[in-house]
């Protein structure tokens, strides 16, 4: 099957693959196995990510020339591994770098593009894009008809979904044109804060609810996620009990998650907040009613106080974080 090209985006300081990506990597696996163009350095964190929402390969490439030029030099980086690879599609975020990327990078091609694309699908003569037009009114489908199609999604309308993998690491040695050598990179600012991980791609997510019981002992779903390096959140009722932002609302309508783990404190599992969280691998709730639906979910349940519960898990924890690492070779003499 021929791959298909994604150009991954970092936050401002290049620590932490965005969300967006996330997306963009959803909607490839539908067109062929995803190759992931890293731009800068892939960290095991990075990886991690990528291979956890189905990057079968990632093609990393760190040169100067990315920050000192960032349009012309991932044209010339895409346009090379598209020549070398033939992917069925190039798949590129919708902001204003990707859209300056992706129109430079089609004429490079000579094929075509099709810009802010809400869905993309994989059709007899080739991909799919699902566009909405007059502002909602129409939903329109286009395709691209010769050449490898380069598409700009709009990656908010795309919910994203894991599909773990192990990915293949590969560097990419690429020769720009003296125009991009020639920009050099004098220093380096970033100009936004680093934005934390996003709870919509967190490998672990703990998550509060109404029986946390007060916005003081709320604090212990952030105590626990840090403990556990995941990100924390709260079902509808805790946003609106002003525990938790609503940025971090888990529920149907608010941020829909696919962590490896979820731990569900004094959530009773309504339907809203299943639908944002079912699809997690493993799901772990803390309840003092047995009969919570949470448990019907959940793989492995605690029926007790989260107030005497989450107090014990966290001491565990760090206890076990304290205990020295013993290495093979001491077990071995
Ligand atoms: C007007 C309105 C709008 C709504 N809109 C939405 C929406 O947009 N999205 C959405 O998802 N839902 C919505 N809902 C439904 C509701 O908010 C959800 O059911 C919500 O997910 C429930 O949150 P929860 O699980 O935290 O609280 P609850 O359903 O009240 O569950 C709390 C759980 O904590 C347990 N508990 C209590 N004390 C303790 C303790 N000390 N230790 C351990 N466990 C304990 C209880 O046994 C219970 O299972 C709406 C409801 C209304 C009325």
């Amino acid at each position: 099957m021929r791959p298909v090209l994604v150009l991954v985006d970092h936050t401002a300081t290049q620590r932490t693959v965005c969300r967006s990506t996330c997306a963009l990597l959803t909607l490839a696996r539908r067109l062929g196995p995803p190759t992931a163009l890293v731009c800068g350095r892939a960290d095991a964190a990075g990886v991690a990510l990528l291979g956890r929402f189905g990057a079968t390969r990632i093609a990393a490439v760190a040169r100067p020339e990315l920050d000192a030029h960032p349009a012309a030099a991932r044209v010339e980086v895409l346009a090379h591994l598209a020549r070398r690879t033939r992917p069925a599609a190039v798949l590129i975020a919708s902001h204003r770098l990707g859209q300056e990327v992706a129109a430079r990078l089609t004429a490079r091609l000579g094929t075509g593009l099709i810009t802010d694309v809400a869905d993309l699908r994989m059709g007899a003569g080739g991909p799919v894009a699902v566009k909405s037009a007059l502002e909602g009114a129409y939903r329109v489908e286009a395709r691209v008809s010769g050449g490898t199609p380069v598409f700009t999604v709009r990656t908010d309308a795309v919910i994203p979904v894991a599909a773990p993998v192990e990915p293949e690491v590969r560097r990419v040695d690429v020769t720009f044109p003296p125009a991009v050598r020639a920009v050099r990179r004098l220093g380096r600012r970033p100009a936004g804060v680093e934005l934390p991980p996003e709870l919509a791609t967190a490998a672990i997510v703990v998550a509060g609810g109404r029986g946390m019981g007060s916005q003081q002992s709320f604090g212990l779903v952030g105590a626990l996620a840090e403990a556990l390096r995941g990100i924390a959140g709260g079902s509808h009722t805790a946003t609106e009990l002003g525990w938790c932002p609503r940025r971090d609302q888990i529920d149907q309508l608010g941020t829909i998650v696919h962590p490896r783990l979820y731990l569900a404190l004094g959530i009773s599992g309504s339907v809203r907040h299943r639908a944002a969280m079912q699809h997690a691998e493993t799901i772990v709730a803390i309840d003092r009613d047995p009969g919570a639906p949470i448990f019907d979910l959940a793989h492995l349940g605690v029926v007790g106080d989260v107030h005497r519960v989450v107090p014990e898990l966290l001491a565990e924890i760090r206890r076990r974080k304290a205990q020295p690492v013993i290495s093979s070779r001491e077990v071995a003499t």
